[in-house]
């Protein structure tokens, strides 16, 4: 008969994956087995010679493990036995068998020496790191904190999902990036700085928005995926990805001065959609580019989610499966709430109605980008360009400029327009009587504000008033570049 031996049990059967031997019974197998291989007896027997708990035996496809006398059970020649090992945590610690690990080099020994020494991690667990792939899906805020642990702690390959450059505005929180980095692709100053920190592993670059299209093929290869995302589209399609391809998905999100975190996904845990079966209407919930975002509170949750990537590999302690964990910096208070998988959901539940990736701007109500050429006129208000602008100035003309951004905004940067925050507009309306009959260019930071306070003049009879497109951030951008852009 055949006896079946499993990937970690190779190493004491001269990486034989099956044995035959001729018996009659199921302990008589297991005796040739250990007398062919005597170094598999400690393995699979514990002192008293039985068969030790974490070992699993199948007899064809059925389960002898409880089975009373199962050394008595009678077996034939066509018969196999297959010999299936727990392993220690029972989470999903997707890497490798143990006798696939690679090994450590006296460099990585050194340099992991803590890690070696926990019990938990030890010398097995720091091969499965070096055999762990992890993809970050950004590298800005989250994915900022994460692959740096990440790398430090001795991920064998670390995959980096990008399209973005360093902007000068990023460096209050994404500390992956440096000042010189500035105008450089993001993945290229991460793997820079990667690979400064831990030079044994390797770096994966993808220089592109992950899409629907590209989604599978990238992420098929990884272990865990690590969501550092800032726009829902890309959450679902991360989400539904990992459900799709049974992958966990260690999630990070920050908004202000809090943050969330989960891991969905896994097998048998709730997922994304299960907790959010929907996205937020488009423009409800505010970006972190229009609502800020203190800056270490993604230094907070991306190492939250780097540590539960590293327990996932590990297959140690209790990963954040159905539970959802809320930071709140400002309080300092830290709850979890039990997450539920939703039978029902459209992607993990049990009658699936997502079954491939699909149209995620769509489904978070984005509406396709057109190419924006300059309008003239939007929603019956004129629009300037900035370059129009500058040629009114240039040309001795004295609009009044009507700045509807908010007083901090304002001390951060001016052109000198006269300041009403668009929430006071209706209120203090008053104020612009005596500009009534002059033409009046309304701005904010990027031109939607504006655009609303244009309105509320129009109701009000004001009728020479233009919207300034793109805002101060573009007069910044392309008229006076020595105004500071934030
Ligand atoms: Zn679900």
């Amino acid at each position: 008969m055949k006896i079946f031996i499993p990937t970690p049990l190779r190493a004491y059967t001269d990486k034989k994956d099956t044995v035959d031997v001729a018996a009659a019974t199921v302990g008589d197998a297991f005796a040739q087995l250990t007398t062919l291989h005597p170094e598999l007896r400690p393995q699979l027997f514990n002192i008293e010679g039985k068969l030790r708990s974490f070992v699993n035996v199948y007899l064809n496809d059925d389960d002898i493990r409880y089975l009373d006398q199962k050394e008595a059970t009678h077996v034939s020649d066509s018969d196999t036995l297959t010999i299936i090992p727990s392993i220690a945590g029972g989470s999903a610690s997707a890497v490798a068998e143990l006798a696939e690990l690679p090994t450590l080099s006296n460099d990585e020994i050194a340099r992991y020496s803590r890690h070696l020494l926990l019990p938990e991690v030890g010398l097995e667990g720091q091969r499965k790191l070096k055999a762990a792939r992890v993809l970050c899906v950004g590298t800005g805020g989250l994915g900022s904190p994460l692959a740096l642990y990440l790398a430090a702690a001795g991920i064998g390959t670390l995959g980096l999902v990008d399209f973005d450059v360093v902007d000068a505005s990023n460096l209050q929180r994404q500390i992956i990036h440096s000042t010189k980095d500035v105008g450089r692709p993001k993945i290229d100053s991460a793997e820079e700085k990667l690979k400064g920190l831990n030079p044994h592993m390797n770096i994966i670059k993808f220089e592109t928005m992950l899409t629907s299209a590209n989604a599978l093929e990238i992420m098929k290869d990884f272990d865990v995926i690590a969501d550092g995302t800032d726009n829902f589209q890309t959450r679902y399609l991360v989400n539904d990805a990992c459900v799709l391809l049974g992958k966990p998905n260690a999630y990070g999100s920050i908004f202000r001065f809090e943050g969330q975190a989960s891991v969905f996904g896994a097998k048998d845990g709730p997922c994304y959609r299960c907790l959010y079966p929907e996205p937020p209407p488009p423009g409800l919930v505010p970006s972190c580019a229009e609502g800020g975002v203190l800056g270490i509170l993604p230094g907070l949750v991306g190492i939250i989610q780097a540590t539960e990537t590293i327990k996932l590999i590990l297959g140690i302690g209790e990963p954040l499966i159905g539970r959802l964990l809320l930071v709140d910096a400002l309080g300092m208070n830290f709850r979890t709430l039990k997450l539920r998988k939703n039978k029902d959901c459209p992607v993990c539940g049990t009658h699936p109605t997502v079954t491939e990736l699909i149209d995620y701007d769509q489904f978070c109500g984005i509406l396709p980008k057109v190419d924006e050429a300059p309008v003239a006129v939007k929603d019956g208000i004129s629009q300037l360009s900035v370059e129009q602008l500058k040629q009114k100035l240039d040309a001795g003309e004295r609009p009044f400029i009507l700045d509807v951004r908010e007083p901090h905004e304002f001390q951060i940067v001016n052109m000198g327009g006269y300041l009403l925050p668009l929430g006071e507009v209706v209120a203090r309306l008053v104020e612009l009587e005596e500009h009534r009959e002059r033409e009046i260019v309304i701005h904010c930071k990027t031109g939607r504000r504006s655009q609303d306070a244009a309105h509320i003049l129009r109701e009000a009879g004001f009728s020479n008033i233009h919207n300034l497109a793109g805002g101060i951030q573009a007069w910044a951008e392309k008229i006076d570049t020595s105004l500071p852009k934030y």
